[in-house]
């Protein structure tokens, strides 16, 4: 009997995988992109840099969790439980505030659909206090074994589907596979924490780039070929090792099969963190010193209250006046704050003059150098900062409405990583007069 339950487990996984397609495989990946910025709806500038030390959260920091709604107590539970170990190794707190709480740093989905992912770091400022910035999909923490053997009393051998299991679970609830949970929630929450793909090392895979292998990243992830080659293959020189060597015990490893390697390697996941992991965290975030040793020049953005872009006929120009708060690390930043004009179908407009000309596209900018350790309100009490776009470099529009695109990107010259992206926003479409 026993026997037959272990190759009808094996069975079921085999075919769920086969079903489903896209999401609800039981055993997920991980979709989480390196750097969503890259893949927000206009930002397409090839060299954004993944995510790394530039969005880790400053040492020290307790960061506010809550979640969505959706999720029974005891999931929650061993969400909070194994999210808090890293905090054994690292100097951050977690600290899980009711649903209801307004502002938050990390918000949690538990529900079906969405994969596993995590906003990386600081990124997650990029979205709005009504979004998630972390998604479980819980049927891939369900008991299997268990909900597997309630079928086959009832005397269906299968083939099951997703949907089987989920009406089991519907009267028999919180029968979760902890191991699988553990190691998901563990490594979600090291992205959360600025932590990427530890299979993204430089050199330490032999990717197979096989039109068959792009297939497997379209089917499980949804991932166009941009998306895997900045993903999986080709982030050898954007990635911060902090010093560290290849560690495949990582939790942030993804499972590797041999038919995605040209040498055949192959690795199975991890489900503890790794002596590296811990090593790593600590680096990152001290518990005995004020900052990391690895400390990258960083901004952070906060109380982004406004965008206010005014067509002034008197100046013939958009007069783009943001509102936020700016914080510098202990090191110096060149800051870049651009805006940036984009059409009602999302594409920028593209530009080739000399003048307001950002990457080739419409818009102004302004350089910047900040002191360290700067507190500086933009806007706030008093008008004291713009950027201006005359009519006359804004092509024809013929009667179409514009937005404006906020962005602003740090060059830390000193370590040749360029065009940071730290933050972006958008005003809403309006008309603009002209000639
Ligand atoms: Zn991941």
């Amino acid at each position: 009997m026993k026997r037959y339950l272990v190759l009808s487990i094996a069975g079921l996984i085999g075919t769920l995988t086969l079903f489903g397609q896209k999401r609800n495989i039981p055993k997920a990946g991980c979709s989480t992109v390196l750097s969503e910025a890259m893949f927000a709806k206009k930002d397409t500038v090839k060299d954004r840099g993944v995510a790394d030390n530039y969005h880790t959260w400053e040492n020290g920091v307790t960061l506010r969790v809550k979640f969505m709604p959706g999720g029974g107590k005891m999931i929650r539970e061993k969400v909070m439980q194994n999210a808090r170990e890293w905090e054994m190794h690292g100097n951050v707190k977690l600290q899980f505030v009711p649903d209801n709480e307004p502002v938050t740093d990390i918000r949690i989905k538990l529900g079906q659909g969405l994969g596993h992912n995590s906003a990386v770091g600081t990124e997650a400022k990029f979205r709005s206090q009504n979004e998630q910035t972390m998604n479980f999909d819980t049927i891939s923490f369900a008991d299997f074994r268990h909900y597997l053997g309630k079928l086959q009393k009832k005397g269906n051998y299968g083939p099951y589907t997703t949907r089987d299991v989920e009406k089991e679970m519907q009267t028999d609830p919180d029968r979760w596979d902890l191991k699988e949970l553990r190691r998901v929630v563990m490594h979600e929450f090291g992205h959360a924490l600025g932590l990427l793909h530890e299979q993204s090392f430089p050199g330490a895979i032999k990717w197979n780039r096989s039109d068959s292998a792009y297939q497997y990243y379209l089917e499980t992830q949804g991932w166009n070929r941009a998306k895997v080659d900045f993903n999986v293959f080709e982030v050898a020189e954007q990635f911060y090792t902090n010093g560290t060597a290849y560690d495949p015990k990582s939790i942030m490893h993804y499972s590797v099969e041999p038919w995605q390697t040209t040498d055949g390697f192959s690795l199975k996941d991890n489900y503890e963190l790794s002596y590296g992991d811990k090593g790593l965290i600590a680096a990152l975030y001290p518990k005995d010193r004020k900052e990391s040793v690895n400390l990258v020049p960083k901004i952070t953005i906060s109380n982004f209250t406004k965008l206010t872009v005014t067509a002034n006929t008197t100046r013939k120009g958009l007069v783009i006046q943001p509102s936020f708060d700016l914080k510098t690390n202990a090191k110096l930043g060149e800051v870049y704050f651009v805006a940036r004009l984009f059409t009602t179908d999302d594409k920028y407009i593209s530009t080739s003059g000399l003048f307001y000309n950002w990457a080739g596209s419409v818009g102004t900018y302004k350089k910047v150098n900040l002191l360290p350790n700067t507190k500086i309100s933009y806007n706030k009490l008093k008008k004291n900062f713009e950027l201006f776009l005359p009519f006359d470099y804004i092509p024809a529009l013929n009667g179409e409405q514009v937005g404006v695109e906020f962005t602003v990107y740090l060059n830390d010259v000193a370590n040749s990583q360029m065009n940071k992206l730290m933050y972006f926003s958008s005003s809403a479409p309006m008309s603009i007069p002209q000639r």
